[in-house]
């Protein structure tokens, strides 16, 4: 149950962030994995009409499920998500080279097919912005309890907003539950975090929301690289 008041101010808070960047940061783009927290910015940009492009990171690896999202944010905004996809050559070379699965290997190996099918694809699709925007969280990990809701990104050379920093889960799903947004089917099967379909699996209840994630690593590896913090890599471990 969450408090409605400070849901609103939440909210209100939020709205006004995505106001700001639309006014003060253009071009701006929002990176959506098309998970919970995702379509709750999604649905704010798009109904309200910020000037903020959107664009998601299809891997070539994604679940059926989150691509059928695609199809959901189309019927239900008449809008299509921009799609940036790993160069087929590194793909290509990568899996020749290693194999299909070879991020089950090593950490090494993992990185590298997250920095082709995640990390390139981000770097261009960020290209010539000002700034970016995620729907991280700070109650989403251990080390996202100190996450801004505006940072400086300084790999990037631009800014990085987190406007639902201080989102609770409850609020991410009222707000979709009565606002009537799309939701990746994912979510009702035990997957509160959703990456790659190799890399993602259900999780236990009790169990950390991101341990689903790369769930064969150790958690002081777990990254994709994705996430840096004053030109840091920021590190993703269980709580
Ligand atoms: S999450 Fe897994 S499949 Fe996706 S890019 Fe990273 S290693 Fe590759």
């Amino acid at each position: 149950m969450n408090d409605t008041s400070e849901y609103e101010i939440r909210l209100a808070n939020t709205v006004a962030i995505l106001e700001k960047i639309a006014s003060e940061f253009t071009p701006a783009v929002f990176a959506s994995s098309l998970a919970a927290e995702d379509m709750v910015l999604t649905d704010l940009i798009l109904r309200r009409q910020f000037n903020i492009g959107i664009f998601s990171l299809e891997t070539g690896r994604l679940h059926k499920e989150t691509l059928a999202m695609l199809d959901k944010i189309r019927a239900t905004y008449a809008v299509d998500i921009q799609l940036f996809k790993p160069n087929l050559d590194a793909v290509e070379d990568y899996v020749r080279q290693h194999g299909v699965n070879a991020f089950y290997d090593s950490v090494d190996m993992r990185k590298e097919c997250c920095r082709i099918r995640k990390v390139e694809p981000l770097n261009r699709a960020l290209k010539g912005k000002k700034a970016w925007i995620t729907g991280q969280r700070r109650a989403q990990s251990a080390t996202r309890t100190e996450l801004a809701v505006q940072e400086d990104d300084v790999a990037h050379a631009m800014q990085k907003f987190n406007p639902l920093a201080d989102w609770t889960e409850d609020d991410v799903w009222h707000y979709i539950r009565s606002n009537n947004v799309p939701y990746n089917a994912l979510h009702d099967k035990g997957y509160p975090s959703i990456g790659c379909e190799p890399c993602t699996r259900a999780i236990q209840p009790g169990e950390d929301v991101r341990a689903g994630r790369w769930w064969w690593e150790n958690p002081e590896s777990k990254e994709c690289g994705l996430h840096v913090v004053d030109g840091k890599l920021v590190r993703i471990k269980a709580i």
